[in-house]
């Protein structure tokens, strides 16, 4: 006599089952990358990006500082996945790392990221400096990118600096645009592409060293030193000066 119903039951347990079996894909194939974050995540009003937790800047050590490629100080690389995700870095290196602090980010297929909207309003700033004009990097370096800049000018080096050739400094992005590899320090506003179209990525260049020297003189690293695959367009900081 309850045969029938318990018979209906299997049938409908075997329906949700199903339901569930292929309504995950379908739903995942659906939404597209980015995931959504929990339920709890806060959307940060001026981006309408959701919010990461904020992360405090842990105090590394003093070997990570010295390291001299794009990128090779930021920590906790998310593995590579098709639909984006979310990770933490910081700069390493003693007071460096500290001062520059850490974020959380958002991250995307294309290589882009979206750091902490509350780090970028503390950290990242557009501010006027001489020969380039507008510049956005983290506010910390502006005195000693200032100092450099000035000493160029002073000494006649000024024309040196293609100004239509400048690509940037605060990019928010992977190296390369690759999720698999660190953050580019381009990610930390505290890295600069200069002379672009003559100084292209793997090739020798043809940057001025007087003007390579200014820039190491004031705690920017060359990219152009790196042996294993020079990139003579990008300077980036290695340690924070106090310009007189
Ligand atoms: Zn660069």
């Amino acid at each position: 006599m309850h045969q029938r119903p318990v018979l209906l039951w299997w049938v409908g347990a075997f329906a949700v089952v199903g339901l569930l079996i292929v309504g995950g894909p379908v739903a995942a194939l659906l939404s597209g990358p980015p995931p959504a974050l929990s339920a709890t995540t806060a959307i940060d009003p001026l981006t309408g990006m959701p919010v990461a937790p904020a992360t405090v800047a842990p105090v590394g050590d003093a070997t990570a500082a010295a390291q001299g490629s794009d990128g090779g100080a930021a920590s906790e690389v998310p593995t590579a996945a098709p639909t984006g995700g979310t990770g933490r870095t910081w700069l390493t290196g003693t007071d460096l790392g500290a001062r520059i602090g850490g974020f959380s980010y958002r991250w995307y297929p294309d290589g882009s990221i979206t750091p902490d909207p509350a780090w970028v309003r503390a950290n990242i700033v557009t501010e006027q400096v001489p020969i380039i004009g507008s510049m956005t990097c983290h506010r910390l370096i502006f005195p000693q990118l200032r100092a450099a800049l000035r000493e160029i000018q002073r000494d006649g080096l000024a024309s040196l600096i293609k100004t239509d050739q400048y690509a940037g400094c605060y990019v928010p992005r992977f190296i390369d645009r690759d999720p698999s590899r660190s953050l580019s320090l381009h990610s930390f506003g505290i890295a600069f592409d200069l002379n672009t179209a003559t100084n292209q990525l793997g090739t020798a260049g043809d940057m001025d060293p007087r003007l390579v020297a200014i820039f190491q003189k004031w705690g920017f690293a060359w990219g152009g030193n790196w042996t294993s695959r020079p990139d003579p367009m990008h300077f980036e900081l290695y340690a924070l000066e106090s310009p007189r």
